[in-house]
C-alpha cells in the first residue's frame, strides 16, 4: 500500500491498543478504521481481497539495494512543484524492499 501524495510505502503503526496506517508526510487513508475491524473475515466473502500482493504495477529492471534482486516494480510520482521531475519510486519483487530514483 502506497501513499498517494508522496509514494512512500505505508507502515502500520501501534497507537495505542490499535493499528494506524499513517504516512510519515501526513497522509492518512480513509479505510483505515475498517481495515482495524476486519481481522476476521467471516460472514463476508471478501476473498477476492486476499490477493493485495500481486501488484499491478509494472516492472523494470532495477537491482534492488537490499537484496540484490535485478527486478523491480516502479511507479512516478511528481512532486510538489511541477517544473520539477517525477521521482521514480522502485519497489523489490522479491523482499518488496522500496526506495526512489531520480535520475
Ligand atoms: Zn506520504
Ligand atoms: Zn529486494
Amino acid at each position: 500500500m502506497f501513499c498517494p501524495k508522496c509514494g512512500s510505502l505505508l507502515m502500520p503503526k501501534k497507537n495505542g491498543s490499535k493499528k494506524v496506517i499513517e504516512c510519515s508526510c501526513g497522509y492518512k487513508p480513509k479505510e483505515e478504521q475498517n481495515l482495524n475491524l476486519k481481522e476476521t473475515v467471516d460472514d463476508h466473502e471478501e476473498v477476492a481481497v486476499v490477493d493485495q500482493e500481486v501488484d499491478p504495477l509494472p516492472t523494470t529492471a532495477e537491482e534492488c539495494p537490499k537484496c540484490a534482486h535485478p527486478e523491480a516494480y516502479y511507479w512516478l510520482v511528481q512532486t510538489r512543484a511541477g517544473d520539477e521531475p517525477e521521482t521514480k519510486f522502485l519497489k523489490c519483487i522479491k523482499c518488496k524492499h522500496t526506495w526512489r530514483n531520480n535520475d
